[in-house]
């Protein structure tokens, strides 16, 4: 793969179109750091892998080639987006632009579902987001196949990588997809991509690493300013928490604070309550409209203080972030960094504080074991629906987790389980009912556990990363940059 950081460009007609699409569409007066090298790369027909920090504008590198290009009825851009929410905000926010795009996705009913197929395969939209599982059902191929698929868009692209927590099986069909669309311009885009994983992000895509061109925005963040306290107790964390609160350099803007417990949360919560210091919570317990109506608050404002596990950051582009405070050791580098990536967005001086007790990996470690359930737990989920389809419908996921284990509430393999019999295609969907319908036998991946403790050990390597980076004496921000770059950075 060849390397651009920088190129020298004139202001010729091409570019004079792409500067007034941007002003028109979006509002914007100039491209930000390579959006523009990269636009004009894909729009003479080569590939792309582009890794740029979140909220840096790489959807922009796709949406301006779709609105340059001719819309004769056969052109279109099609992003593969394996989230759904996501997939959902990004169109509603090109419409209300009044630009022609949409979703196809599981969540749409049948009838909506039938009228985009057949709008794709008349001609409509400029944009199209599916997640890569669109690909197995014959209807959408069909309705694809009057369509020239100008430019492929594999947004998240990290996903394809089978050793991260992201791995959506059917990115791995990304090769056989792209043969399928004749072999579009692909541009390939994610926020966090490891050496290792973007090699696997060239392998999966079937293009000649030298066919790539690597776009990489490098992963420094001048303006967040990054620490590490090692603390030993609550009692030390809820201390640090309230002076870091009270920092006047960072005053004026919101503050997230990572938990990875609800319940550390909660005790927390109560503590600054006592303090009155008045916040917001948002975790995954909470019902959906309330969790809603929290994010709402936070976005316009209404709430500066919000604490919140992981769940919480999914589209929350909120510019004035200026601390993010994890509470609790996150699992991964990957995580950690897409969560203090949510800091300092307009670019002002912005904390990332993280309070490092040893006694928080007990709690990764258990996150591991449940998120890599072994093959004796999927043989026992297999055929527990199998043999029960009657009850596993009358009384739900709660009777089959009651069924196969009694250890822990929170334990959530089942919710693994089935997440990832969903994603191979053995059950019919991730929800009830649908995740009681099985379609196919149990693939031998779910029946080695040679190829499930692979993945486990990667897992662990992630967090030994984040034990390094705790340990790190020199400059954290060079530790995490040889982390995505590479050791040669
Ligand atoms: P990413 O996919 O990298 O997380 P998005 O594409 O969602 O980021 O863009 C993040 C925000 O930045 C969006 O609100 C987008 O409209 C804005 N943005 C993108 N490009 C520019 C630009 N050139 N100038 C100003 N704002 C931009």
């Amino acid at each position: 793969m060849t390397e651009l950081n920088s190129s020298a460009f004139g202001d010729g007609p091409k570019e004079h179109l792409q500067k007034e699409l941007l002003q028109r569409h979006f509002g914007y007066s100039s491209y930000r750091g390579c959006q523009r090298e990269v636009i004009d790369h894909v729009q003479a027909g080569r590939h792309a892998m582009v890794v740029m920090p979140t909220g840096m504008g790489k959807s922009l590198c796709y949406q301006i080639p779709a609105l340059a290009m001719e819309a004769d009825g056969r052109n279109l851009v099609l992003v593969l987006s394996p989230l759904v929410a996501l997939m959902h905000d990004q169109v509603d926010s090109l419409v209300r632009r009044g630009i022609d795009a949409a979703y196809i996705n599981s969540s749409l009913d049948r009838e909506t579902r039938l009228q985009r197929y057949a709008a794709v395969a008349a001609g409509g939209y400029r944009l199209l987001y599916v997640t890569p599982e669109r690909f197995r059902k014959d209807d959408f191929c069909e309705a694809l196949s009057h369509r020239h698929v100008h430019l492929l868009a594999i947004d998240e692209a990290h996903c394809v990588s089978q050793w991260g927590h992201d791995f959506r099986p059917d990115y791995s069909r990304i090769s056989d997809i792209r043969q399928q669309l004749g072999d579009p311009t692909t541009i390939a885009l994610t926020a966090t991509a490891t050496a290792e994983c973007r090699q696997d992000i060239d392998r999966q895509l079937g293009i000649d690493p030298n066919e790539i061109r690597l776009f990489h925005e490098g992963i420094d963040r001048p303006n967040l300013s990054i620490d590490v306290q090692p603390v030993f107790d609550e009692d030390e964390k809820i201390d640090v928490i309230v002076q870091t609160l009270d920092d006047p350099v960072y005053h004026g803007g919101s503050v997230i604070v990572y938990f990875s417990l609800i319940k550390t949360l909660e005790r927390v919560s109560d503590q600054l309550m006592q303090r009155k210091i008045s916040h917001v919570v948002y975790h995954g317990d909470l019902p959906r409209g309330k969790r809603r109506r929290i994010q709402d608050e936070f976005m316009t404002g209404d709430a500066d203080i919000v604490l919140a596990t992981p769940a919480f950051g999914m589209g929350v582009d909120k510019e004035d972030i200026r601390i993010v405070i994890h509470a609790e050791t996150p699992g991964s580098i990957e995580s950690y960094y897409q969560e203090i990536g949510r800091a300092g967005r307009d670019g002002k001086p912005s904390l990332c504080r993280w309070l490092y007790d040893q006694s928080d990996l007990m709690t990764q470690m258990q996150f591991i074991e449940w998120s890599n359930p072994d093959a004796d737990f999927y043989g026992r989920v297999y055929t527990a629906i199998v043999e029960h389809p009657e009850p596993c419908r009358a009384f739900g996921l709660q009777w089959l987790n009651d069924r196969l284990q009694r250890v822990s509430r929170h334990d959530h393999r089942l919710a693994t389980a089935i997440a990832m019999l969903d994603r191979h295609g053995v059950v019919a969907g991730p929800c009830e009912p649908e995740c009681f319908d099985i379609l196919t036998a149990l693939p031998a991946y779910f029946t080695d556990d040679e190829s499930l403790g692979e993945k486990k050990r990667r897992d662990q390597q992630r967090l030994y990363a984040m034990v390094q980076l705790a340990a790190e004496e020199g400059d954290r921000k060079e530790f995490l940059n040889r982390y995505f770059m590479g050791p040669d950075a």
